[in-house]
């Protein structure tokens, strides 16, 4: 996979990446994404977790979008908090970032936060970072005093980013991009990881969106959001929703057949869909899942489990 990464994304993969260094001293070798969340919205509940990943490089954890749960389920799939290395959020919504406080507190109070940690989002993030701190001052303050713990507010780092397409930062694992796309009312970031051992894009919420595969061009994995239209007309009768509210879900989101189009115009070499939308309505079995994608995408299709892992190699 390595020679298939530096082929189909020449020019985008630093030379320090390209090859492992020989002296490293990291005990796991390989890359794999790790799906710790795979529902779309903020309601709790049914058998998937709310939107959150963890993409695995050798011994270094990047976490993409902290949703509810994602503490716990960072934990279920035996992830190490000393690991992480830096945090990134798509978007303002808060199926996408509410627990992304509670997550860095998590990996504090475990003495686990050691070193400066970058998070990385749409404006807002470094003011939500401030209001965390705000809302929890008492019991970190009293646990710094009376536990001598490190002060985890000179540790986690926020930075607003603008909406352009950019390099977001690179270090000895990953080289990461954003491009921005729509997700009306609000914009989202997609991410792309490039590593010595493939690709992952991740599409974050986002409306039918063709530069996005162009972004994702030559991918190994994309991980895309997903809509299923008669679930979407059941969740409105659900909630008694007019066609405002249906509308809203469908325009601002990704057809299972529109998902197709765009791993078919990518080229990668394999779809995970994911932020299913409904993604608590069991009678929505993996194949109407996947029916629309296929007609479009003739790759390999993952319909994404909570606690999956997708190796990359
Ligand atoms: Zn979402
Ligand atoms: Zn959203």
């Amino acid at each position: 996979m390595k020679l298939g990464l530096a082929a189909g994304a020449a020019g985008l993969i630093p030379t320090a990446l390209k090859a492992s260094s020989p002296g490293a001293s990291a005990s796991h070798k390989g890359a794999k994404l790790v799906l710790l969340g795979t529902k779309g919205g903020p309601r709790v509940g049914g058998s998937r977790s709310n939107p959150a990943n963890a993409l695995v490089v050798d011994d270094a954890v990047y976490v993409i979008d902290m949703g509810m749960g994602v503490t716990a389920q960072f934990v279920k799939a035996g992830l190490d908090y000393k690991q992480i290395r830096g945090l990134f959020i798509s978007h303002l919504h808060s199926d996408h970032e509410l627990e992304f406080g509670n997550l860095v507190y998590n990996d504090w109070v475990t003495n686990s936060l050691t070193k400066p940690l970058n998070a990385y989002g749409p404006v807002g993030i470094e003011e939500m970072i401030k209001n965390y701190w705000a809302l929890n001052k008492d019991d970190i303050n009293t646990r710094i005093a009376d536990e001598g713990r490190v002060d985890p507010r000179d540790l986690l780092i926020g930075h607003d980013m603008p909406f352009t397409k950019h390099v977001v930062m690179q270090d000895d694992h990953v080289r990461v991009s954003a491009l921005p796309t729509p997700h009306k009312p609000l914009q989202n970031f997609a991410y792309r990881f490039d590593t010595p051992y493939g690709s992952v894009v991740y599409s974050g919420d986002t409306s039918f969106y063709p530069p996005l595969a162009e972004f994702a061009k030559g991918a190994d994995v994309l991980v895309h959001e997903v809509l299923y239209v008669p679930g979407v007309d059941a969740l409105t009768k659900r909630v008694n929703g007019g066609e405002d509210f249906r509308n809203h879900i469908i325009n601002a989101h990704t057809t299972t057949e529109q998902v197709g189009q765009i791993a078919a115009m990518a080229g990668v070499k394999k779809l995970v869909l994911s932020h299913f939308v409904p993604g608590d309505m069991s009678w929505i079995t993996d194949d109407m899942w996947r029916e629309g994608v296929a007609k479009h995408y003739k790759g390999e299709i993952v319909v994404g489990r909570d606690l999956q892992e997708i190796p990359l190699s």
